[in-house]
């Protein structure tokens, strides 16, 4: 829907909780080889990153700076500093150079109890730090089965809009993510995925415009071109297949 050529396509890898200083120097490395700067892409030209566990962060600074691909973390506090063992603020991250925080990955709201209301004030918090944040939607299995998907993404997402307004919308990265695509080899098929973005950029408003909605969920090389090819997808959130550049590559390419 609207004028995509305005919205930024991107593909952002999710390390979780994986990696070690000496694959990740292989893979950083193979990352920035494989990207050198203004080159991702015959044709749209794509926004490569990748979302680092935080003590990588200066890692994937040393070895990322100079080349297309961008970095960032997977999660960040509230709060901006002070009395909050454990947190890492925004300003942290930009610190390392940072671009990119994920929020409100289904991860974290199940099993950190995380709120759509605190994932809307990470939200901000990463904004008022020069971040931009990736917010993630979706619904469970359950969900899906019983019709209640759409609702379950405008609830989410309509607290991200009442906390931050349309025109911080506008500056943010949504990802729909179904959890029931997540790590688990199955894919929502292009045809549910287009349905569910161009739900999303209707609900956005005028912030619809500008957003890039990526999907996530089981993305790999095989499914990433026709995911991609649907008109409201702007891109991918890609975990386990971010961990290889031999999967990765492929997908960020898919997106040009
Ligand atoms: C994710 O965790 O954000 C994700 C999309 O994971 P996977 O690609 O492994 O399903």
């Amino acid at each position: 829907m609207g004028d995509d050529a305005l919205r930024t396509r991107r593909v952002v890898g999710n390390w979780k909780m994986n990696g070690a200083l000496a694959g990740n120097a292989a893979l950083l490395g193979a990352c920035a080889s494989a990207f050198p700067e203004s080159a991702v892409g015959a044709g749209r030209a794509v926004e490569v990153a990748v979302c680092v566990p935080f003590p990588y962060l200066a890692q994937a600074r040393d070895l990322l700076s100079g080349s297309a691909v961008r970095w960032g973390a997977q999660d960040v506090s509230v709060h901006s500093s002070g009395a909050h063992t454990g947190e890492v603020s925004a300003a942290m991250i930009t610190d390392f150079g940072g671009s990119f925080v994920i929020v409100g990955h289904s991860e974290r709201r199940a099993h950190h109890s995380e709120t759509s209301a605190l994932v809307a004030g990470k939200a901000a918090a990463a904004l008022a730090a020069g971040l931009t944040p990736i917010i993630c939607l979706g619904e469970t299995l359950e969900e899906r089965e019983t019709d209640m998907t759409e609702a379950v993404i405008a609830g989410q997402l309509s607290v991200c809009i009442e906390v931050l307004g349309y025109d911080h919308v506008a500056q943010c990265v949504i990802a729909y993510e179904p959890v029931w695509a997540i790590g688990t080899g199955r894919n929502a098929t292009p045809d549910q995925v287009q349905s569910v973005h161009a739900f999303l950029r209707r609900r956005l408003g005028p912030a619809g415009a500008s957003v890039s909605l990526l999907y996530g969920g089981s993305v790999k090389a095989s499914n990433a071109a026709e995911l991609f090819a649907m008109p409201d997808v702007d891109g991918g959130l890609i975990g386990g297949a971010s961990l290889k550049l031999a999967d990765f590559e492929p997908i960020c390419r898919a997106c040009a």
